[in-house]
């Protein structure tokens, strides 16, 4: 088993790269990406890891950008956290972060809650601050019992407290991956967009614009919706690549490799995503 998609506290899981990669290991599992938001910052000692370990350690990242009006993940598995202009894209998305995180804590304070950037800081194990960490700080605050509760009420997607970040289109974010070697997969599209969305056509059109695959494979899905990202994959010609969206102690019920419970990602996939390596998108 595999699985391409994991958080460590370089963004905003709770597990250390080393601990990501001896996890993996101790599952047994084939492979497993580390793709945490926006930063490359915890890739070189992930990679460090992997003479301790059988487990394939793949290189990732997860950057988002907007499409049809949503917001869509994407993580670029096999980047080259060395690449010098990919690590200046990355600059850039950093800035638009805290660009965000300052007119966040604006919004919250207008809408009576006292919180300061340093507040959030002090929740957060790296630089990168997130909004799992404002749901953190509220919660130290007051302001909400739980993590949980601040994403429902007040930091959700489209809450009064959530300022979205400025985005990257669909063609910018599939061309800073793949100069950097990568191949661009879109996370959990079964998660980002209500149900009834015009899927084939919209996928074609990603894959037009150089996506290789998307996740049919993911935490949060049923078996139903598992079952139908699987079937177009096999419509478009894309590959059906995925992960446990694991963050730790962050989203507590969600494991390593298994997600809840029942995810299985087979191994079958690597080599499908490794072939696409290089590739220029095919029409
Ligand atoms: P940001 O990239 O700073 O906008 O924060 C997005 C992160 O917050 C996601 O990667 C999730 O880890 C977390 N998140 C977003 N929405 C929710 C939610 N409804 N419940 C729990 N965590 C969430
Ligand atoms: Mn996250
Ligand atoms: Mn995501
Ligand atoms: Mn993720």
């Amino acid at each position: 088993m595999i699985d391409l998609h994991t958080h460590s506290l370089f963004s905003d899981g709770t597990n250390s790269p080393e601990e990501l990669a001896l996890k993996a290991d101790q599952l047994g599992l084939t492979a497993v990406a580390l793709t945490d938001h926006d930063t490359l910052d915890g890739l070189p000692r992930f990679l460090a890891a992997q003479p301790r370990v059988q487990t394939h350690l793949v290189p990732g990242i997860e950057i988002s950008c907007r499409f049809m009006g949503y917001e869509l993940h994407v993580v670029g598995l096999f980047v080259d956290p060395e690449n010098l202009l990919f690590q200046k894209r990355i600059q850039e998305i950093r800035r638009r972060r805290s660009d965000r995180n300052i007119k966040m804590v604006h919004r919250l304070q207008t809408l009576g809650i006292p919180i300061t950037l340093e507040d959030v800081a002090r929740c957060a194990p790296s630089e990168l601050l997130s909004r799992m960490h404002f749901a953190q700080a509220l919660v130290h605050l007051g302001s909400v019992p739980t993590p949980q509760e601040a994403f429902r009420r007040l930091i959700g997607d489209g809450c009064s407290g959530h300022v979205p970040f400025e985005e990257l289109t669909p063609e910018e974010t599939v061309q800073w991956i793949r100069e950097a070697g990568g191949v661009p997969i879109l996370a959990h599209p079964g998660r980002s967009v209500n149900r009834n969305f015009p899927w084939d056509q919209a996928m074609l059109d990603l894959k037009k614009k150089g996506f290789a695959g998307f996740e049919a494979y993911y935490t949060d899905y049923g078996p139903q919706e598992h079952r139908y990202f699987c079937a177009l994959a096999q419509r478009t010609g894309m590959v059906p690549s995925g992960g446990s969206d694991y963050h730790g102690d962050c989203k507590p019920g969600v494991h390593l490799g298994t997600g809840k419970g029942n995810l299985q990602i087979p191994d079958e996939i690597l080599p499908l995503l490794q072939a696409q390596r290089g590739l220029a998108p095919s029409p």
